[in-house]
This record gives structure tokens, sequence and C-alpha cells, in this order.
């Protein structure tokens, strides 16, 4: 897969690829990041990319061409659809995610300033997607959200140890709970069943754990998906 991302400060968005899991995706060429800064598409002596917005009041706008011009670059070289991560676009969850990873290549824009002029959205733009209820100075991070999120589903880049199917949100359910050595940490236990060797009473745990985790946490998950028979009478345990 290809992700290609518009930003001013493509050297922050860079650091996405230089460790980790997404470090090895792009390392085994499983995923291609491209980088492009709108500051290379601007024609006047002082490179600029911000413009004051019509109608005065505080902040700036990233200048229309610049933006444009990159974005064009983009996608001339990826052909990905371009989403624009923005705190007003749809909130951005693990079923987006592995849509993301199952589709096609990527624009990704980060915005600066005050964000982007609304006819580059218009024209530029084909969906608009935030990664929470809060403002970001800049859409930087929040395209190394996506890159990260999306890196980690896509097949051989993880190994079957740390297989993404097991965690959070995958199933519609939080992650059990999870230990390692020592088996007492200031008097805290490692569960038994986690150490007498029984696949099958350790995924029944973990399963059960996980229910339970979830409906303590995050009822609404459980409202959202339908339960299993053996699910309900774990949960009901
Ligand atoms: N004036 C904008 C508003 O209130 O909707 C906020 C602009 S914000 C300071 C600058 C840039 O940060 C945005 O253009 C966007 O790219 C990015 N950004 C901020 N919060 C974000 C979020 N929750 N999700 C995704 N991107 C975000």
């Amino acid at each position: 897969m290809r992700i290609d991302v518009v930003s001013l400060f493509p050297s922050l968005v860079a650091a996405v690829a230089g460790c980790g899991v997404t470090g090895r995706a792009v390392d085994r060429g499983l995923l291609q990041l491209g980088l492009w800064n709108p500051r290379d598409y601007t024609v006047d002596r002082h490179r600029t990319v911000d413009d004051r917005p019509y109608g005065g009041g505080p902040g700036m706008l990233m200048k229309v061409e610049p933006v444009r011009q990159a974005l064009h670059a983009a996608r001339a070289a990826g052909n990905g659809k371009v989403i624009y991560l923005s705190p007003q676009g749809r909130r951005l969850d693990q079923a987006a995610v592995r849509e993301f990873a199952a589709g096609g290549n990527l624009v990704l824009l980060a915005g600066r300033y005050e964000g982007i002029d609304e006819r580059l959205a218009r024209l530029e733009v084909d969906e608009e997607w935030s990664i929470g209820d809060y403002v970001l100075s800049g859409g930087e991070l929040a395209a190394m959200v996506v890159v990260d999120a999306i890196a980690r589903l896509l097949p051989g880049v993880l190994g079957d140890a740390d297989s993404a199917e097991q965690d959070s949100f995958m199933d519609g359910l939080l992650d059990c709970p999870h230990y390692t050595r020592p088996e007492a940490v200031a008097g805290l236990r490692v569960p038994d069943v986690l150490r007498e060797g029984n696949h099958a009473e350790i995924a029944r745990w973990r399963r059960k754990q996980a229910l339970g985790r979830t409906w303590e946490r995050r009822p609404d998950l459980l409202e959202a998906r339908a339960l299993s028979d053996d699910d309900r009478r774990l949960l009901d345990e």
C-alpha cells in the first residue's frame, strides 16, 4: 500500500517510518510513504504557504495553490483517494481503519493554521476524517495516527505473535488483560489459569475477561454487536 502525506512539516511525519511496526512495514516494502510539502510548490521569493482569511478575524489559512499543486503531485504518485484530516471530519475508529487497510492507496492532507480554503475541500478532498473531538495545531499527528493504525493491519507487517486480530475493537470487544514475568508483582499474582498450560481454558478465560472488561468500560460496544450464546453464557457466569 502507498500513503502520500501532504504536510508543511514532512520531517515530523517521516518519523513514523523510522521505528517500530511502521518502520518495519516501510523497510519490508509493505508500506510506501510519500511526503509532499506545499512549500515546494510556492512561486514567490518568501515561499509563502499561508494567507489571510476573507472577512478578517484571527488566524491564517493555508494558501490555496501550493496545497493544490502538492495534492496533484501526491495523487499523480499514488493515485490515492484524498483524505483531509480535520476535527470536523468523521471520527476515526477501527472499522474505518480496517477499510482503509483493505482499500487502495491514500493521500492524507495535514492542515495547519485555521485549516484549508473551503473550495479546496470541495475540489480536491474525497473524505474528511477526525482522530477525536479535540483540536490539534496541525494534521501531522493525525496523519501519523492513520498511517500507524493502517500499517499494523497490512498483511505481513505483524508476526503471528503480536497478531492484530487479538487487539481491542477487532472483534468489537476490548482486549483481555495481559501478564508477563515475574509471577508476582507487589503481591499481585498472575492468574493461575495462565500458568497451567490448558489452552482451551486459557482461551475461555481470555474471552470472558474481554467480555467483562468491555461490559465494564465500554458497554456501548456490546450494545452495538450481537453476542453469541457462548459469549452470553460467559458474561453471565
Ligand atoms: N479551525 C479549525 C476548526 O476549528 O475546525 C481547526 C484548525 S487546526 C488548528 C489545524 C489543523 O489541524 C486542521 O486543519 C487539521 O488538519 C488538524 N487537526 C486538528 N484537530 C484535528 C483532529 N481532531 N483530527 C484530525 N485533524 C485535526
